[in-house]
């Protein structure tokens, strides 16, 4: 029942050469050009999903009851408006998929410890997130342990691995979820003909055998089932409704419409979604996902749109927005959207919001990647009581000004937690108060000792500085090839700095001195002249934990060697001690070569079934 339009008609419908020109956003000419040679694929793809109605033949606009039900569901066509009534449907949660693990992890420089990531997945279930997706359990020894563990010691939260289409990632995926008290397997190909073309190399034919086969051998595993066609909002919108149709039927229970590269659009993505479940005639079986990053700052708003325009009640997200390039969707700012506006969206979510802040402040103090202070929700000045504006007025009138609470997200002022008098037991009560499980009754002894070295130089101790000893003890734990020691530095104004740095290499103590034109740079200098590690310094900056001149300076470096990118980082009230923490912690990263298969990028992918 397609519709053959030729270019000339297909362009008149559009409204003519200038009007279409203008809706590409192209020149008239190149319209002029298109009427001899024909529309471009790509952009018929476009019109495709803008404007169905030019290639299905229109149900005229009032049908009775009776003929509409005869219509079949992929043939009716789909308004040319984006602003759809919503529909409702029976279970209006919507559902909250966290990938922090997986995608945020794959962000270079954002690669997590087992440890952190264990930190990281309980208080993702302490937040009740509904699914985790722990990692990636084919790409390395290391991401199948660490979901492994996490199986075993979540039980709110459905955990989740990612694996692609071939029968050994899922198999590997099946066993590291084995203890999970719910498991999702979550299996995906890139459907778009650029990368089935030049990344896949297979053919469409190929792709949709692939996909099948892939739900079918998952299913031996488990019901739960998630199917994302890769680079899904440049695919072909026919050969999608063909291969989402076939994942349905044989078992695949969450459709995940995948933005990968965050090229979408609010209308289009949304509308793109809810053409799919229109057309596909088995799409009720599943529920429908949005995926979306961040490259052109509209992953929420896409998502939103996914949601609201498409129907779909699944939202994959991570802490703070964190992953490759711009990021993923962030989930702080979903959560808070949905259940500020609920006159709008009128949806239900699971989260507990006041563990937010705390999740934001996990992630960004274990990855290095620290949040902007105007960034929603989570940013140090997004309340104007965290900018510390503590006028009479703004808090006698608050909602004049702010539409959530500080409260309700989980920002509280920074509280004395601790002194100089606390006893171990008062500091292992605070460690399990934050959630901070240490392994041994070692670790904690060394981790309180730290504690009374630290409250020696700073009366006030707030969750923030226990936070921050904590992963630094763990990271000290990790079997670090270069450790700090000590350190001795001079500076004076008309005088070189000067620095003497004592650290550990490989476990044999080596002492060594330079000077440079800062404090940093003669710190860097001593390191190196026993080093020698040639990375290239990327990045530097270091922000005070808590508050006032007493506080714990956090220092985070990034360097770069041969393709790779680490963040090293340490913490201390003295600034150049926290940075030689920080330079020593980067390079004993770059030292230990545990590389990762990325997902997304190897080229033998789904192929080798
Ligand atoms: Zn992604």
């Amino acid at each position: 029942m397609d519709k053959e339009l030729t270019t000339d008609q297909i362009i008149d419908a559009l409204g003519g050469t200038s009007e279409t020109a203008r809706l590409f956003g192209i020149a008239a000419a190149s319209v002029s050009e298109w009427r001899k040679e024909g529309i471009p694929k790509s952009r018929l793809m476009y019109l495709k999903v803008v404007r169905p109605d030019l290639f299905v033949s229109a149900v005229p606009a009032a049908v009775p009851a009776a003929a509409a039900a005869e219509t079949p569901s992929h043939l009716v066509s789909t308004s040319t408006s984006p602003y759809f009534p919503r529909e409702r449907s029976m279970t209006d949660k919507l559902i909250i998929f966290d990938t922090t693990l997986r995608d945020g992890e794959q962000s270079p420089g954002a690669s997590m410890t087992k440890d952190e990531k264990i930190r990281i997945a309980k208080q993702l279930e302490r937040m009740r997130v509904d699914v985790i997706e722990a990692g990636f359990a084919a790409a390395s020894e290391g991401d199948f342990d660490a979901i492994k563990t996490i199986a075993g010691l979540i039980k709110d939260s459905t955990i989740c691995s990612l694996s692609r289409a071939n029968d050994r990632d899922i198999a590997r995926a099946a066993e590291a979820l084995a203890p999970a008290s719910r498991k999702r397997i979550h299996t995906f190909i890139a459907t778009s003909p650029l990368h089935m073309e030049k990344k896949l190399r297979m053919t469409p034919d190929q792709v949709f055998e692939q996909a099948k086969l892939a739900v079918r051998f998952a299913r031996k595993f488990t019901d739960d089932i998630e199917f994302s066609p890769e680079d899904g909002s440049r695919s072909d919108i026919d050969f999608l409704c063909r291969v989402i149709e076939a994942v349905i039927k044989e078992g695949a229970t969450t459709i995940n419409f995948a933005d990968t590269v965050g090229y979408g659009v609010p209308e289009l993505y949304g509308t793109m979604l809810r053409t799919l479940r229109e057309r596909i005639p088995n799409s009720d079986k599943a529920i429908w996902s949005v995926h979306c990053h961040n490259d052109l700052g509209m992953a929420v708003a896409n998502s939103l749109a996914g949601v609201m325009i498409g129907g779909a009640r699944q939202v994959e997200c991570t802490i703070n927005g964190l992953g490759e390039r711009a990021g993923n969707t962030a989930l702080e700012e979903i959560v808070m959207a949905v259940r500020t506006r609920r006159d709008h969206f009128n949806l239900d979510i699971g989260i507990d919001t006041t563990q937010i802040v705390p999740a934001s402040k996990l992630v960004s103090q274990i990855t290095g990647f620290a949040v902007q202070p105007n960034k929603a929700v989570v940013g140090a000045n997004a309340f104007a009581h965290a900018s510390g504006i503590h006028q009479d007025g703004v808090l006698k009138a608050r909602d004049t000004y702010e539409i959530m609470r500080a409260e309700d997200v989980g920002w509280s002022a920074n509280k004395i937690v601790l002194g100089k008098l606390s006893g171990r037991n008062a500091f292992k009560q605070r460690l399990e108060q934050l959630g901070i499980a240490l392994d041994s009754e070692a670790e904690v002894n060394a981790a309180f000792a730290r504690f009374k070295d630290l409250a020696d130089q700073k009366s006030d101790i707030f969750d923030e500085d226990i936070m921050a000893l904590v992963s630094d003890e763990q990271h000290s734990h990790d079997n670090e090839y270069y450790r700090f020691v000590s350190l001795s530095q001079q500076s004076e104004t008309g005088e070189k700095p000067r620095a003497k740095v004592v650290f550990s290499m490989g476990g044999k103590e080596v002492a060594s001195e330079g000077t440079g034109n800062g404090p940093v740079d003669a710190v860097i200098h001593a390191i190196e002249s026993v080093v020698e590690s040639e990375a290239e310094f990327m990045l530097f900056s270091i922000n005070a934990i808590t508050g006032g001149t007493q506080a714990q300076g956090e220092v985070t470096i990034r360097l770069s060697k041969g393709g790779r990118i680490v963040n090293g980082m340490g913490a201390d009230v003295d600034i150049m001690v926290a940075t030689t923490k920080a330079y020593l912690s980067a390079l004993t990263k770059l030292h230990s070569k545990t590389e990762k298969l990325n997902p997304q990028k190897s080229l033998e992918a789904a192929a080798a079934a």
